[in-house]
């Protein structure tokens, strides 16, 4: 899963990055608004975490222009305590959620679980695929139950797959979903990832669909 951190405090864009990133997301940031409404304008994130209070453009406006150009990533902003105004002005620009200043990271890091869930679809943050379950909230994988160890990559490799499962994915959208923007992209290392989440979880978990790419498909919705 990628997202984008639009906050223009160096220190709480720093912490947000680094969170993030231990908890298995890959992070594209942006310091003022403009910076912002571009990346989110042009690179296909699954969710935003915007700040309101922003330089060159404020996080309504951003926020605004997206929903009017049909960006429909979910959005959690960060508001200033107390100020229920801002809180009110960000939904109706078509904010999802939000989470006021100061805040604790977890807290982020839960909501942030709810909102990229809810997107594609899931009510618990349990993911299950045949005999394969990912646990979002511990980044736990187990295979019928026992534990398999998984490299960085490739959990988000099996994250993105399990949040839409059933549905056939392109390498070209895995590429843009499980790297950042900085990251020189080759679509052939999917296939090696693929590769080796096949070994660790079995052969028949992750279908190749020829010509499109990949789908995950618990053994009874294969048809
Ligand atoms: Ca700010």
């Amino acid at each position: 899963m990628r997202l984008l951190v639009v906050e223009d405090d160096p220190d709480l864009n720093r912490q947000l990055v680094a969170a993030l990133g231990e908890a298995g997301y890959v992070v594209d940031s942006a310091k003022d608004g403009e910076e912002g409404h571009f990346l989110g304008d042009t690179e296909p994130y699954d969710a935003v975490i915007l700040d309101l209070g922003l330089p060159e453009m404020d996080g309504v406006t951003v926020l605004e222009k997206w929903r009017r150009d049909g960006r429909t990533m979910p959005v959690l902003i960060l508001t200033a305590r107390d100020r229920w105004s801002d809180k009110v002005a960000g939904f109706d620009a078509g904010a999802d959620d939000y989470v006021a200043k100061p805040f604790y990271m977890e807290e982020v890091l839960a909501r942030l679980r709810a909102l990229l869930r809810r997107a594609t679809g899931h009510a618990s943050s349990e993911l299950e695929c045949g005999p394969v379950r990912v646990d979002t909230r511990s980044s736990r994988v187990t295979v019928n139950g026992r534990a398999i160890k998984l490299t960085s990559l490739e959990y988000r490799l099996l994250a993105y797959l399990m949040h839409h499962q059933g549905r056939v994915i392109s390498r070209t959208e895995l590429v843009e979903h499980l790297y950042d923007q900085d990251f020189d992209r080759d679509s052939n290392t999917i296939e090696v990832f693929v590769g080796r989440l096949r070994r660790k979880l079995g052969k028949d978990v992750i279908e190749t669909v020829r010509g499109l790419g990949y789908r995950l498909a618990a053994p009874e919705d294969a048809v």
